[in-house]
């Protein structure tokens, strides 16, 4: 088993030691890996992430550590960003931590810790799980609702345990003394000896990972989302640093939507209501100026357009209205009279072609269409009064000469 160093000190970032085995890269692991005698490095587990750093050989060769996990038989397994070779067995080797990101861990981790107990102390909502990202943090609480004042009160508990710079000790005690501490959490019963995380008259739970000495370094907690899940409700959570740089950025994208409104950052939410109401109501404008236009449009094309055996077939491409308004102006064609076709396109991304009659008419429109769109590789159908399709994308056909035709055929 390898000694590990943090468990007495998280604040060991340096340390000397010696190589115990090396394991060259396989298909499973492709990185190759060392194993120390001792180290300060920890190995993602228990919801915390690894550490990363370095080994610095004798001589100067300095080994990137990219990853560590803990192997089934107690040793720390140090994966290494491919060296140009391997060291050996026996060698000495100065560990370094990358002590930002251990720090950084050490805020998250133990925020976590004041987190869980704070819950448990208000609202008795046990946590049961921990999972540590790159940007948050999340904890499943085993309730199935957390309200807004729940998670305000929890935060605020949270943050006054930090603010009291409260001892946060490392001890060890034997399973029957865990027992008769009442801890938050205790873990399975595997080994004798317990490691204790304790955050002075607040919080004690058995926790093998690393942690502040006292509760003031993990700054502040910052709650943020809180989610449905399986297992009841995630909330999610950050600490020290991480708060302070994701209220930045919280801060930076409301200032620019603020800016937007030329409004105060807490006048966003109704600008941004009122805004949404207004472009409803414009496109309700917009819809009914449309409808109006169609169908003046409809009526004058009905004029213009002489009778033939007894009916009006009116052909038009539009190339500056959409093909939802070549519909409208389709439906108003075929709906203001009684004996109207039309054979109608738009030319705007995306085009399309529609072919309409008047209610219960003579033709098939759906065939029609079909038949004149085969002849240039086209799509489309629909029922006997109503379909729609297109040309292919790309291609150049003459849509306003592909209509002439389908109204020769009519006509015929
Ligand atoms: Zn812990």
């Amino acid at each position: 088993m390898t000694k590990r160093l943090y468990y007495n000190s998280s604040e060991i970032y340096e340390f000397d030691s010696v190589i115990q085995d090396v394991v060259p890269a396989s298909p499973e692991h492709p990185c190759p890996a060392v194993v120390l005698k001792e180290t300060a490095f920890y190995p993602t587990s228990g919801g915390q992430v690894h550490d990363t750093g370095w080994l610095l050989l004798d001589g100067s060769e300095c080994l990137r550590v990219a990853e560590v996990a803990d192997a089934e038989d107690g040793r720390v397994v140090h994966y290494l960003e491919a060296p140009a070779r391997l060291p050996v067995a026996g060698a000495s080797v100065h560990g370094r931590i990358d002590a930002e990101r251990r720090r950084d861990h050490m805020q998250q981790h133990s925020g976590q810790h004041v987190l869980s107990a704070a819950f448990i102390e208000l609202y008795q909502m046990p946590t049961v799980s921990f999972h540590m990202g790159e940007d948050y943090c999340s904890l499943d609480l085993a309730t199935p609702t957390v309200s807004s004042e729940q998670i305000a009160g929890a935060e605020r508990l949270a943050n006054q345990i930090v603010f009291e710079n409260r001892p946060v000790r490392i001890r060890y005690v034997s399973r029957a003394e865990a027992e008769k501490l009442g801890l938050r959490k205790l873990p399975p019963a595997e080994r004798d000896e317990l490691r204790l995380i304790e955050v002075a008259d607040f919080d004690v739970s058995a926790c093998g990972g690393t942690h502040v000495s006292a509760s003031g370094q993990i700054g502040s907690i910052l709650l943020r989302k809180t989610e449905k899940v399986r297992q009841g409700t995630r909330v999610e959570f950050v600490c020290g640093e991480r708060a302070v740089r994701m209220a930045r950025r919280d801060y930076i994208a409301l200032s620019e939507a603020a800016a937007l409104f030329s409004a105060q950052l807490w006048d966003v939410p109704e600008q941004i209501r009122k805004s949404v109401e207004e472009s409803k109501q414009v496109r309700r404008q917009k819809d009914g100026v449309l409808d109006e236009l169609a169908e003046v449009m409809a009526l004058a094309a009905l004029h213009n357009q002489p009778e033939t055996n007894g009916r009006k077939i009116v052909v038009r491409v539009f190339s500056d209205r959409d093909i939802g308004f070549a519909k409208l102006f389709a439906q108003k064609v075929t709906r203001t009279a009684t004996s109207a076709i039309a054979l109608v396109a738009s030319t705007v991304d995306p085009a399309g072609i529609v072919f309409a009659q008047s209610p219960g008419g003579p033709a098939d429109m759906g065939g029609l269409l079909k038949q004149v769109l085969s002849s240039v590789g086209g799509r489309g159908g629909g029922s006997r009064d109503f379909a729609q399709g297109g040309v292919p994308a790309g291609s150049h056909v003459n849509v306003e000469q592909l209509l002439r035709q389908a109204a020769g055929t009519i006509e015929a």
